[in-house]
Parts: structure tokens; sequence; C-alpha cells
């Protein structure tokens, strides 16, 4: 799938539209999810045009790489969550139901969040 320059966090990346940042380095933006499904719910993209998982884990260069996966540890970090706990999600095309097409990992916490999937 090719990248959709005009997608919504692409439009977050070049400041076109505003987001509720909570971190930001040289590889990453993260900023608090618009319908939050938890307590806690940011999410963390990288600063490339990478579509998916499928896609970043493929072509970002290794120091994106790096960098993008520092960041969302660091970015659990400053929230606070490394004793209580989160969950990291990253949807991945259609079975996954993955709305935006740029890359992104959900972290979510603020409470118990149960079992990963309802049956
Ligand atoms: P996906 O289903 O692709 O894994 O998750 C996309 C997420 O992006 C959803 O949780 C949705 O609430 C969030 N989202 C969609 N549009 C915006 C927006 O304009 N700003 C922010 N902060 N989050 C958004």
């Amino acid at each position: 799938m090719a990248y959709d320059q005009n997608n919504i966090f692409a439009m977050i990346l070049r400041g076109d539209i505003p987001c509720d940042k909570v971190y930001e380095d040289e590889f990453a933006l993260a900023f608090n999810d618009i319908n939050p499904q938890a307590p806690i719910h940011a999410l963390v993209i990288p600063k490339g045009e990478y579509v998916s998982m499928a896609d970043f884990s493929a072509n970002a260069p290794a120091e994106l790489l790096n960098g993008f996966f520092r960041a969302v540890g660091q970015t659990a970090r400053n929230l606070g969550l490394e004793k209580e706990g989160y969950r990291l999600i990253a949807n991945t095309g259609e079975n996954a139901h993955q709305e935006v097409p740029h890359l992104h990992f959900h972290i979510l916490s603020g409470k118990k969040l149960g079992p990963m999937l309802t049956r």
C-alpha cells in the first residue's frame, strides 16, 4: 500500500492540525488519542512515511527503527507507567482494523485492562 501523505497523522506530523503532545524527539512524536479507550491512551508515531508495522519493519533505516522503539519506551516512562504497566498495540492492516495508514503504537493504561481479546 502506498503511503497517503494526507492521512491524519501525516497532517499532525506536519503541524497542519494540532495534537496533545506527550513526547517528541528526532525519531518520533507521541500524543494523546482523540478518542481514548482507557484512562491513559497515547499514540506514538515514527517521523517517516511508513504505513504500518509491516512497512516500517521491512523498510525503515536501522537508526529510525532503534530511535522509534526507544521513543515508545520513553513515552511510557514519561507517562509514569513503568510500575503499573501498560499495553502496546500496533494494529496492522484489515484484520486488525487499522484505521489510520501511518504506523502508530497505542499505549494503554490507567486501569486494569483485562484479557487482551474478548472471545
Ligand atoms: P487504529 O485503529 O488505526 O489502530 O487507531 C487509530 C487511532 O487514531 C484511533 O484510536 C483514533 O481515536 C485515533 N485518531 C484518529 N484521528 C485522530 C486525530 O485527529 N487526533 C488524535 N489525537 N487521534 C486520532
